[in-house]
């Protein structure tokens, strides 16, 4: 939906308030501070982000903004009808305060809403030389992958008229999509695992925040909880949230598996069956401890803890080292955009056998 000319000016004004041109000291870098919003870009691409969002908030973004022009809502969260982007730098900051504290809470999931919107395109975006240099401001460089060398599982595209003759259709390859997958067609169904996101291996990712977030995150990464107060990251291309996670495993705790069994009354969850399928997936995604390392930041909470008398512990992680004889696996290196981990092991990937 593409923005009309007072909607435009509104989003700019919008994004130069968050991001203005600010002065800087001696010893500050410039990048950082005396570039706003206008010189990086940011309105150009949050118009494009709306594109990505739930047809719903991207409607309420637009009437936002359509508001943001309309004298009787100006006059009534600031002194005067005129429209916001007519509005000095240090009005528009108390119109913006207001909202976030306003009593009606449309409001204040507006002001929510264009916060994460526009901060997000400001800190994580590259491709300009603008954008480029506020990222090596704050020390961002980011390091390529090697391309994968895995195997690769027979994807097809599905047109509108595609028709697939299977056993089991499973939907989601994330983490209980993959397993689920990957165990009925051990136990020799035909299994089709239908995905609706994109599909991505190691050499496809540049390392550069906000590509990552739109090619693997729902709505690009930008959900959220319905009033816009919580953002909610989830995982949607090929392998879903085990493509974007942090590798870290947790056992379900005896007293969280108590619940479900009391909650669903379901004695599944508390018997040994349940134990057997939590060892075998602990094993096929190879998660231990050996590939942790307490580095200096971990370092610091674990003397905290051990001064406070707090229990602590490794957390374990798949790690790289170990191949499941039949599955397919990604070894070398396909990471999610923001260089957080040097390896990635996607579940899906692991756990649907390689064909033939
Ligand atoms: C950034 C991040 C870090 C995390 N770190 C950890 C961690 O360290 N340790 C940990 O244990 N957990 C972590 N998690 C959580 C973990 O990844 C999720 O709990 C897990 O992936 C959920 O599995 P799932 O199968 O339910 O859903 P998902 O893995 O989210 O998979 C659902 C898949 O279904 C697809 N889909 C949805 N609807 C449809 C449809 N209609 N048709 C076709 N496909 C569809 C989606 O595109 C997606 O690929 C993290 C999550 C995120 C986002």
């Amino acid at each position: 939906m593409n923005l009309t000319h007072r909607e435009t000016e509104a989003l700019d004004a919008l994004c130069d308030t968050f991001v203005p041109s600010l002065a800087f000291e001696k010893d500050e870098d410039p990048a950082l501070f005396s570039m706003s919003a206008s010189d990086l870009g940011v309105s150009a691409r949050v118009a494009q982000a709306l594109d990505m969002i739930e047809p719903a908030k991207s409607k309420a973004f637009h009437f936002f903004l359509r508001l943001l022009g309309n004298p009787l809502f100006m006059a009534s969260v600031s002194r005067s009808a005129s429209p916001f982007s007519r509005l000095s730098q240090l009005q528009r900051e108390r119109v913006l305060q207001r909202l976030a504290r306003s009593a009606v809470p449309q409001l204040r999931s507006a002001y929510q809403g264009a916060r994460s919107l526009v901060m997000l395109h400001t800190y994580a975006a590259n491709g300009t030389p603008e954008s480029d240099a506020l990222l090596s401001a704050v020390g961002y460089e980011p390091q390529l992958n090697p391309r994968s060398t895995a195997p690769h599982v027979p994807i097809w595209k599905m047109g509108d008229e595609l028709k697939v003759n299977c056993d089991v259709c499973v939907v989601g390859s994330g983490a209980a999509g993959s397993v689920v997958a990957a165990e009925l067609a051990a136990s020799g169904q035909d299994v089709i695992v239908v995905e609706a996101g994109g599909v991505w291996s190691a050499g496809e990712f540049d390392q550069h925040e906000l590509v990552g977030m739109h090619q693997l995150f729902r709505e690009g990464g930008l959900s959220a909880t319905r009033d816009l107060g919580m953002s909610l990251l989830a995982g949607a291309s090929l392998g879903g949230g085990t493509t974007v996670n942090w590798q870290s495993c947790f056992r379900t705790p005896d007293d969280v598996r108590e619940e479900w069994a009391d909650v669903s009354s379901c004695s599944f969850f508390t018997a040994d069956s349940f134990t057997e399928c939590l060892d075998s997936v602990w094993r096929r995604i190879a998660a231990s401890t050996e590939e942790s390392e307490i580095n200096e930041n971990n370092n610091a909470i674990c003397r905290g803890a051990q001064a406070l008398g707090y229990r602590w512990s490794v957390i374990a992680a798949t790690h790289s080292g170990v191949m499941s004889p039949n599955a397919v696996t990604v070894c070398s290196g396909a990471e999610s955009a923001g260089n957080r981990a040097r390896r990635r092991l996607i579940c899906w990937m692991r756990f649907v056998p390689v064909p033939g």
